[in-house]
Order: C-alpha cells, then sequence, then structure tokens
C-alpha cells in the first residue's frame, strides 16, 4: 500500500458512493445496492466472509499469505474452486469494517506477507474501509488482490496506489447470468 491510512480513508468512502449506482465491475448494472441484494451478483452494501488464515498453497512468492476468504463473486465461473461461498454462500459470517481491520492486524501479527483477499471487486468499498483502520493502527502489508479480472475503470481508479498484486485467476468463461440469491 502506497497511500497513508488518510488517502485510504478517503478512497472508501469514494468507493462507497459506488453502491448507490453500482458499476464497480465491467458488467457496468447501475443498480442501487444500499437496500438490499441487487445486480448481477446479487449483493447488498455489506461484507460477508468464509474465513480468514494464515495459508501455504499460494505461489512461493506469496506465502505465507494472509487469506480472506470473501462470500459472493462479481463472476459464475463454470468451475469455480470456491463456489461453496463463492456462488452458494455457504457458511458466511457478516462482518464489520473494524472486526476486517481486527483480522487483517492479527494476520499481520501471525507472519503473513501480505493480505490476499479472494473475489473481492463486488464488496471493494468494504475492503478499503478495512484497510483504512487497519492502516490506521500500523498495518503495512502488501495486498493482493485475487480476483477474476473483471473489474471496471472506476474500480481500477479505486485501487490505484492501494493494491500491489493483481492476481486474476479466472480460467473458465463466466457465465453471465444472476449469481444465486442470498
Ligand atoms: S459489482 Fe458488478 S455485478 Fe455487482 S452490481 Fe456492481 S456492476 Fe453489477
Amino acid at each position: 500500500m502506497k497511500l497513508s491510512a488518510r488517502e485510504i480513508r478517503s478512497r472508501a468512502v469514494e468507493a462507497r458512493a459506488h453502491y448507490a449506482r453500482c458499476d464497480l465491475c465491467a458488467h457496468d448494472c447501475r443498480v442501487d445496492r444500499t437496500h438490499g441484494p441487487a445486480g448481477v451478483c446479487q449483493e447488498g452494501d455489506g461484507l460477508f466472509l468464509a474465513g480468514a488464515g494464515v495459508h501455504f498453497g499460494e505461489e512461493p512468492r506469496l506465502v505465507p499469505s494472509g487469506l480472506i476468504l470473501i462470500g459472493g463473486c462479481n463472476l459464475a465461473c463454470q468451475s469455480c474452486e470456491t463456489y461453496e461461498f463463492s456462488l452458494e454462500r455457504r457458511g458466511l459470517v457478516k462482518t464489520t469494517p473494524p472486526e476486517l481491520a481486527s483480522l487483517l492486524l492479527d494476520l499481520e501479527k501471525r507472519g503473513a506477507r501480505n493480505a490476499n483477499f479472494v473475489t473481492p471487486t463486488h464488496v471493494l468499498p468494504a475492503l478499503l474501509e478495512g484497510l483504512a483502520i487497519a492502516a490506521d493502527h500500523g498495518f503495512s502489508l502488501p495486498v493482493v488482490w485475487n480476483c477474476g479480472g473483471y473489474e471496471s475503470l472506476p474500480a481500477l481508479r479505486l485501487l490505484e496506489g492501494i493494491v500491489d498484486i493483481c492476481r486474476a485467476a479466472s480460467r473458465t468463461p463466466p457465465r453471465c447470468g444472476k449469481a444465486s440469491p442470498r
């Protein structure tokens, strides 16, 4: 992360405004997500996590990696490796930005070399809010954006200076239909 905590907070405020007419990914739905699930991803404005932990199953240069597994997705790839929480939204826990910040600080304390957000794009604003709080408390790990490579230009602008490594991992063509309803 090249930006200060203050700059990340300012980015997070800017990002949250996008939920009202969502253009965070290339589906460009322009729907209001502030009143509940909407758009192709069928997401509202909350953050739901499937888990977090120090992970050794990534590329050697990334490990130990501080994995944050995010519920939901803006894609619906036919061979999704994380379909249980990305598409079927099983076992998710609603997580506030301060709770996300605590998780990030804990991963850093436990020796993670980075914060590795898995399927992050649809909840970009909530993640920036958590990162801003964590940065206030000294969090300084590189950020890995472990996504499907389907971000919009506005989303990429919001992430500039915050994300250090983009790991776009879509292996099969996405179906452009709706994801499973929550
Ligand atoms: S994140 Fe993408 S799929 Fe979801 S509402 Fe926004 S533009 Fe649509």
